[in-house]
C-alpha cells in the first residue's frame, strides 16, 4: 500500500517545501504558512473546491501571504541571531529587491511584516522607484536603488530623500556619479551614496556573469578610487556611506559567497582607511532556493541555509573588520528570490493525454482478409516470440521492420491499413518489452528503460509556460510539480507536461524525482470521472513578472489567501484578482474590442442579408463572439 510518505520522497515535498509544504493524511498537498506543524495547516485542495464554488477558474495563481511574512521574519531573525553570537556590532537592514515580485499587495505585506526590522525596499528603475516611493516604508529603512540611472531618475531620488526617506543612490557607472553632484547642488540635499564595486569573485549556477570583468554593471577597483577622489574634492565625502556587489541571483555554492564577502570586505576596510565613512555593507542578493531539495550545489539547488548564510556573512565581515581595526558596518541584503519563491504557486487542471504508444486499434480492419505483407508478418513473429532471452535482438529488429514498413509505403508497396497493422504490433511489442521489471534481470538490457521512456506521455495541462514558468523554459530551471490530490495513491504513469501554447516549446521536461533530476514525472493514471490538478511551486520570485503573452493567454486567475485559525478549514480569501479577459489582453495590443465586435457583426449581417445566414443565428453568433471577448483566455 503507497504511503505519503512515498509521496513526500518521491516528490521531495518535505526538502523544498522548507517545512511550508507538506502532505496531509488525506493525501492532499498542504501549506503550512507559519512553518509549524501544529500550527495552521492549509489544505490545498479545499482552496481549489473554494474556487469552485466562486466560480474561480483554473489555472490561477494562488498567494500565501501568510509565507511571506513569515520568510520576511525568518531571514531577520537568522541574521539577528548570527550577529548575537559573533558579538557583531552592527546591525543587520535587509531591503526587498521589488523587481522579483512587484506585485502591490506582495511589496506591501513585505513591507509590514518587515516593520519591526527596519526593512526597506531596493529598486531597479524609474517606475519601481515610483511604486516604491508610494510605500509606507520605517522612516529609518534604506531605499536602495540600482540599475543605470539617467537624470529623471537621479530626480526622482531627490524627491525621495526631500520626503525624509533613508536613500541610498548606488553609482554602478562612473558618469552617474557626476550627475548626482550636480543634481545634489541644485537641489540643497544629497542622498546617501553607494559604490557598486565590480568584484573579482564570481559566483558558479545560471548567473555568474553578473560579477568579474565582463559584468555589465560596477566600477573597477580603479574607479573606486577614483570617486573617492572626486567627492573629497566636491566635499561630499560624509555621504559615501554604502559599499554594495552582487555576484549574481541563486548562488548554488556558499564558497563563492565567502569569496565574495572577503573580497568586499577588504574593499570597505580600504575605502573606511581613505575616509570615506561606509555604514552599511550591502552583499547584493544571491541567496539561493533550493528548488530542487537536494542541498547541493547544482544550478537548481543551495548547498546552505539561511542560518549558514547569515552566520558566514557575519563570520567573514567580523574577523576582517577586527584585523584591521575598523568599525562593523550595518550588513545590508538586497535578498530577494528567498523572500518570495515560497509563497506562491500555480495551479492547473490535466484536461487531456497524448500517449506516443498507441496499442490499441479503434478501427475495424479485417486482419483476415487483408493479404500479409513479409514486413507485417515478421512484426507479428517477433510480437509473438518475444521473451526475457531474446529482448535486445528483438527491439532492434522492430525498428528495422518499422523503418522498412515506412519505406514500403513511401514506395506504395505497403497501404495505409497494413502500415497501420505494423505500427500496431510494434507499440504492442514496446509495450510487452516496457512491462518486463528491472529487477528480474541479474544485468537487465537496457532496451528495457528505452522502452519504457517510449511510452512517457504528455500530460496536458490548462496553462502556459510562457506566462507561469518562464525560468523553466528559457534557463532549464527546475520548479517543483507536484499532484494536488491521491497523494496516497501510487502514481502509475510516467509523463511530461505540454502546455496549451501552439508552441512546441511549450512543454516542462525536466523534473525532480527521489534526489535527482529527471525527464519525466511520476504521475497518477487519469479518471474520466474525476479532475486531476498539478501544482507548480515556488513559483513566487520572478516567474508572475517575467511571464508573458505568447498566445495571449496573458495573466491568470489569483487568489489572495490569509491563514485564520478560528476558520474550520483555517483560511480565508481575501482577494481575486480576475486574470485578462481575451478583450483585455487584446486591447493592450492596440486593439479595440468593441470595434472588432462591430466588425464580425456587420459581416454576418451581411451574410444574412444575402440569405446565407438566418437572422436568429447571425444574431446567436454575434453573441457568442462578444462574450467571447469577455470571457477568461485559458480553457474551460
Ligand atoms: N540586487 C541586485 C542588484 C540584483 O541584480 C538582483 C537580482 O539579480 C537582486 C538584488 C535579487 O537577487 P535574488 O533574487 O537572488 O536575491
Amino acid at each position: 500500500m503507497w504511503t505519503i510518505l512515498e509521496s513526500d520522497k518521491l516528490y521531495q515535498v518535505s526538502r523544498w517545501g522548507k517545512g511550508h509544504y507538506g502532505i496531509n493524511s488525506k493525501g492532499h498537498m498542504c501549506v503550512f504558512p507559519e512553518k509549524a506543524s501544529e500550527g495552521p495547516s492549509i489544505d490545498i485542495a479545499e482552496v481549489l473546491d473554494e474556487l469552485k464554488a466562486h466560480n474561480i477558474a483554473l489555472p490561477a495563481v494562488i498567494r500565501f501571504q501568510d509565507i511571506l511574512r513569515s520568510r520576511v521574519m525568518e531571514l531577520n531573525k537568522k541574521f539577528d541571531r548570527s550577529i548575537k553570537e559573533n558579538d557583531y556590532k552592527g546591525r543587520y537592514m535587509g531591503v526587498f529587491p521589488v523587481k522579483v515580485n512587484q506585485m502591490r499587495e506582495v511589496v506591501e505585506e513585505i513591507v509590514d511584516a518587515g516593520e519591526e526590522y527596519s526593512y526597506g525596499l531596493e529598486a531597479g528603475s524609474k517606475p519601481e522607484l515610483l511604486s516604491v516611493l508610494s510605500q509606507d516604508v520605517p522612516s529609518d529603512a534604506l531605499i536602495v536603488l540600482n540599475g543605470y540611472k539617467d537624470e529623471d531618475y537621479l530626480r526622482l531620488s531627490m524627491i525621495g530623500s526631500k520626503m525624509g526617506r533613508n536613500i541610498v543612490v548606488v553609482v554602478e557607472k562612473f558618469s552617474e556619479l557626476t550627475n548626482l553632484i550636480k543634481l545634489s547642488q541644485e537641489y540643497n540635499i544629497c542622498p546617501i551614496i553607494g559604490l557598486r564595486a565590480k568584484l573579482a569573485s564570481k559566483s558558479s549556477g545560471k548567473w555568474k556573469e553578473s560579477s568579474g570583468d565582463k559584468a555589465k554593471f560596477g566600477l573597477t577597483s580603479s574607479e573606486i578610487i577614483q570617486a573617492v577622489q572626486l567627492l573629497k574634492y566636491s566635499k561630499l565625502l560624509d555621504r559615501l556611506q554604502l559599499f554594495h556587489f552582487h555576484i549574481g541571483s541563486q548562488i548554488p555554492d556558499i564558497k563563492t559567497l565567502k569569496n565574495a564577502i572577503t573580497e568586499g570586505a577588504r574593499y570597505y576596510t580600504n575605502l573606511h582607511k581613505m575616509g570615506a565613512p561606509i555604514k552599511y555593507f550591502d552583499v547584493g542578493g544571491g541567496l539561493g532556493v533550493d528548488y530542487a531539495g537536494t542541498k547541493s550545489s547544482d544550478s537548481s539547488s543551495v548547498n546552505y541555509g539561511l542560518q549558514t548564510y547569515s552566520n558566514d556573512v557575519v563570520y567573514i565581515l567580523k574577523q576582517i573588520c577586527d584585523i584591521e581595526n575598523i568599525p562593523h558596518p550595518n550588513i545590508v541584503s538586497e535578498s530577494g528570490r528567498a523572500i518570495t519563491a515560497h509563497h506562491s504557486c500555480i495551479i492547473t487542471n490535466v484536461f487531456g493525454e497524448i500517449s506516443p504508444i498507441n496499442d490499441q486499434l479503434n478501427v475495424d480492419l479485417n486482419e483476415e482478409e487483408m493479404s500479409e505483407h513479409i514486413i507485417l508478418k515478421n512484426m507479428k513473429d517477433i510480437y509473438a516470440d518475444l521473451n526475457a532471452e531474446n529482448i535486445r535482438e528483438l527491439y532492434y529488429d522492430s525498428i528495422q521492420y518499422k523503418e522498412e514498413a515506412l519505406n514500403a509505403f513511401k514506395l506504395g508497396v505497403l497501404s495505409l491499413e497494413q502500415r497501420a497493422l505494423v505500427d500496431l504490433y510494434y507499440s504492442k511489442l514496446i509495450k510487452k518489452i516496457a512491462s518486463y521489471e528491472l529487477s528480474q534481470f541479474d544485468e537487465a538490457p537496457k532496451e528495457i528503460a528505452m522502452a519504457k521512456s517510449q511510452l512517457t506521455k504528455q500530460y496536458l495541462c490548462n496553462f502556459s509556460v510562457f506566462q507561469s514558468a518562464p525560468d523553466s523554459w528559457a534557463i532549464k530551471q527546475v520548479l517543483p510539480i507536484v499532484p494536488i490530490k491521491r497523494l496516497n495513491e501510487e502514481p502509475t504513469e510516467c509523463a511530461t507536461i505540454a502546455d496549451i501554447t501552439c508552441d512546441s516549446d511549450g512543454k516542462i521536461t525536466q523534473f525532480l524525482e527521489n534526489d535527482k533530476s529527471t525527464c519525466k514525472l511520476k504521475l497518477h493514471k487519469l479518471k474520466n470521472d474525476e479532475e486531476y490538478h498539478i501544482g507548480i511551486f515556488l513559483t513566487g520570485a520572478y516567474q508572475d513578472i517575467m511571464g508573458d503573452n505568447h498566445n495571449l493567454f496573458g495573466r491568470l486567475n489569483e487568489v489572495h489567501i490569509f491563514c485564520d485559525d478560528d476558520d474550520p478549514s483555517d483560511f480565508y480569501i481575501e482577494e481575486f484578482i480576475p486574470g485578462n479577459s481575451c478583450g483585455r489582453i487584446l486591447k493592450t495590443l492596440q486593439y479595440n474590442p468593441e470595434s472588432m465586435a462591430m466588425y464580425v457583426k456587420k459581416q454576418l449581417d451581411k451574410q444574412v442579408r444575402k440569405g446565407k445566414l438566418r437572422p436568429r443565428e447571425g444574431v446567436k453568433l454575434t453573441d457568442f463572439y462578444e462574450k467571447s471577448l469577455k470571457d477568461y483566455t485559458y480553457l474551460k
